[in-house]
Parts: structure tokens; sequence; C-alpha cells
């Protein structure tokens, strides 16, 4: 069985080689990026608000917060993307959203591990889809790039932690006092969750507001959850281009 399945991968690579998940040209092995592509990316490192993970152009020190967050600190408590949502960045979203191409989940998660050094501290929970959505588009993305970096890092999962009750308008076009207002009683815990003192990390394919994955924290804090943090793809950073 096991010679059976090495030479159907065999004969499945020389059909398909390797493509760089960004533009498709031939790559040496899955999942990495042709040269243009890789320097196109930009990869996303302190420093950066403490809580919002919006990246500062001069390192104000650690735990510093953004004018925002200073403001109006949001209920998730760190918030960590691989790259900013440029037109690479959000090539490989749209292709695992809807081009039905799951493997885009994984070409994600190798990027986003560096971000999650102590996989054994903290539960994730992908952000849920409505089930209306689920059963259009046959999978919640999110739950696939989670399961991915459970899968590399050993990190422990819970997909169906959280559900939405209703599926939300477009937030992106809305100002904070709307956007946090379409979002509210969106997001429910499973009954029998028990989340009390437990570290969370949503997991996302692009952070654009912020409401969803604080609406998701309001939720877990509420249900005693010790902190809850974010890590995504993709993070919308000041002025990229916001299309979704
Ligand atoms: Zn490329
Ligand atoms: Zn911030």
């Amino acid at each position: 069985m096991q010679t059976v399945r090495r030479l159907g991968d065999r004969v499945v690579r020389f059909a398909l080689p390797p493509r760089c998940p960004g533009c498709g040209v031939v790559t040496l092995s899955d999942h990495d990026f042709c040269l243009a592509c890789w320097s196109a990316l930009d990869f996303l490192d302190d420093p950066q608000c403490a809580l919002c993970g919006d990246p500062f152009e001069i390192d104000p020190g650690r735990g510093a917060l953004c004018g925002a967050c200073h403001a109006d600190p949001p209920a998730i408590e760190g918030m960590r993307a691989a790259v900013s949502y440029g037109p690479i960045a959000r090539r490989i979203a749209l292709r695992l959203k809807y081009g039905r191409r799951p493997g885009f989940a994984e070409t994600m998660a190798r990027h986003m591990r560096r971000h999650l050094p102590d996989p054994s501290v903290a539960l994730l929970v992908p952000v849920p889809l409505h089930r209306w959505r689920i059963w259009r588009r046959g999978y919640n993305q999110a739950a696939l790039v989670a399961r991915a970096l459970a899968q590399s890092t050993g990190a422990p999962i819970a997909i169906d932690l959280l559900w939405r009750r209703k599926a939300t308008p477009i937030l992106r076009a809305m100002g904070p006092a709307a956007r946090r207002k379409a979002v509210q009683g969106v997001f429910a815990l499973r009954p029998d969750a028990d989340v009390k003192g437990k570290a969370i990390i949503l997991i996302d394919d692009v952070y654009t507001t912020g409401a969803t994955v604080n609406a998701c924290a309001r939720v877990l804090k509420r249900a005693g959850a010790a902190r809850v943090s974010v890590l995504c793809w993709a993070r919308v950073v000041r002025d990229d281009a916001v299309i979704r």
C-alpha cells in the first residue's frame, strides 16, 4: 500500500511540477516562491503595535501601542501576520478562498509558523464561516490554514469551538462603530466548550479591520479565556489596497 501511495505521489509529481504559489512558474519544490515573488512579498516583523500588530516605522520599544489601540484598546492581545496584504499575498488568499486550491493553506501555514515559537502553549481556533458559506464553498479557508499549522507544529486545535450565527455584510466600507455593531452577537461558543484560563490563537487568512477577530475575542474572554491573540496569513497595512 505504502509503495502504491509512493508511486502515486511520484506520478502526480511528474504530471504536475511544483509551481510558485505567486505566479505559477515552475520551482524546485512545492510551496516555494520564485525569486521575483519572494522579493515582492513584504514579510512582517517587529517593530509593531503590541496589541493590533500595526507595523511601526521606528522602534518605540517593547510593548508600545499604536494610536488607535491607545485610544480604544482592542479585545485581542497580540496580532501577527506573515506578510502585508500586497498583490501576491492577495492572489494566494483569493485562490484558497474561491479557487478551490486547498494546497495554498499549506503555503500560508509555512510562512505563519515562525510566529508560533512555542506551539504547545496555545489552542488554535479558526475564525468560523457561516454555514451557508461553507455549504457553497465546501470549506472554511481559515480552518484549512489552522489545520495545516496544527499538523506541522503539533499545536492543539479546536476547529468548531466558535460558530457564526449569521453571515456578516462586507465590513471594509463601514466606519469603526458600524463595524462593531455589524459583528455584535454574530459569534457564539459551542455549549460544551471550556476555554477557562486558556490561551487562544485565532487563525484567519486576512486581517482587514480587526472587527471580526475582536468580536470572536470578546466571546472567548467572556467565557473565561486567559488570553486571545491572532495569527493571519496577510494583514492590510495602512495604505494597502483593500479588495476582498
Ligand atoms: Zn513567482
Ligand atoms: Zn495597535
